[in-house]
């Protein structure tokens, strides 16, 4: 079984489908996912986290804002949401967020509200002249004007810059700056996009050049992957899987309640384009159907479909035509490539100050 209910320390959200950035490698901006007037405007509501929180016991939830197709903070429902889940008494909240929205009083009063239990990480991939390349549509000023009426209210924040070639020699002073200003955390880390695609670079819509930087070991990796395996594909088939989220006693919820057991299972049904990951899908939606995992249709029981109870752990361990492996999986929680930027090699969080969460 994944993990029963009374497991589940931690629930990760992806609140809505909206956000006012294109970053190159965003699942939305991908394959024009952001388009579709089907994927517009959805967000979850103040019931759907009544469903969610209540049979959890106080003080026993950690609350995880980041998502896949959207910003939480650009969602008309978060504000609700984020005063009721406070009432619910969670560990904590984590939001990450491109923090270009809302005004600076907001910010304050966020801080206010949050208290110790709150923490932002704001995704802030450079300085002035360059955070926009990949974060396209930020203004970098705005990012820092809100994020010193947050901290200056006493609200806990990290700083998390992703490193790419046009933004590499600007680290160093970043950190600088991060300092000054009072966050608590600067976060340095590579993206595994490229490599697991098999590229160095992507363009933005205003044509410039995001590419990978040369010192990035996921595509060194990824070159001893395929003189072993013969190509990565068949590495995402063989790998031995250790489920990240397993461990952390982690499940996901997307922007239509749908549960899954991680974000990266969490982005492929609603994905336009089709590929590997799309394709192992089918499998077991043709099997399931698509709301076999709906909170809204079926509440927490959800957990105990066969998806949860028998499907996952067959399709890491032992696969057969029935229990297929979903190529996430392999690509995601594989021994030898490490696809998140928040776990091993590609995490490298400095403390500035205070204590560490
Ligand atoms: S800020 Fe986040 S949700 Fe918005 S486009 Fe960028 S990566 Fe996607
Ligand atoms: S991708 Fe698969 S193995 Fe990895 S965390 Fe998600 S469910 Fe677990």
């Amino acid at each position: 079984m994944y993990m029963k209910l009374a497991d589940i320390q931690e629930i990760q959200l992806d609140h809505t489908s909206r956000c006012q950035l294109k970053c190159s490698q965003c699942a939305r901006t991908f394959g024009g996912w952001s388009e579709y007037p089907e994927n517009q405007n959805l967000d979850l509501t103040l019931e759907d986290y009544k469903v969610l929180l209540e049979p959890f016991p106080q003080g026993q939830l950690r609350l995880f804002h980041c998502g896949n197709y959207g910003d939480a903070l650009a969602s008309r429902t978060f504000d609700n949401t984020f005063d009721y889940s406070l009432s619910r008494d969670p560990k904590s909240i984590m939001i990450i967020t491109n923090g270009s929205l809302r005004s600076s009083k907001w910010w304050s009063e966020l801080a206010q509200r949050g208290g110790k239990k709150l923490k932002v990480a704001f995704s802030i991939d450079g300085l002035e002249d360059t955070n926009h390349i990949y974060r396209e549509g930020a203004i970098f000023r705005k990012i820092i004007e809100n994020a010193k009426a947050f901290i200056s209210e006493g609200g806990r924040a990290r700083w998390d810059f992703i490193e790419f070639k046009h933004n590499y020699h600007q680290i160093e002073l970043a950190e600088e700056i991060a300092h000054e200003i009072g966050f608590e955390e600067f976060n340095v880390k590579y993206t595994a996009r490229f490599a697991s695609e098999g590229n160095k670079a992507v363009t933005n819509n205003k044509k410039q050049k995001v590419e990978d930087t040369d010192t990035n070991k996921n595509q060194s990796d990824r070159v001893d992957i395929i003189k072993s395996y013969g190509s990565f594909d068949e590495y995402v088939n063989k790998t031995e899987i250790s489920c990240k989220t397993q461990k952390r006693n982690s499940v996901f919820v997307d922007m239509h309640m749908r549960l899954w057991p991680c974000c990266w299972l969490g982005a492929p049904l609603y994905l336009k384009k089709k590929s590997a990951q799309t394709e192992s899908f089918k499998h077991f939606l043709d099997l399931y159907g698509h709301d076999f995992n709906s909170l809204r249709v079926h509440g927490w029981k959800v957990l105990e479909h066969e998806f949860f109870n028998s499907y996952l752990e067959s399709s890491w361990k032992s696969p057969d035509e029935r229990f297929k492996r979903i190529y996430t999986c392999g690509r995601t929680c594989g021994e030898k490539f490490e696809f998140s930027s928040g776990y091993g090699q590609n995490r490298n969080v400095k403390v500035l100050r205070g204590a560490e969460v």
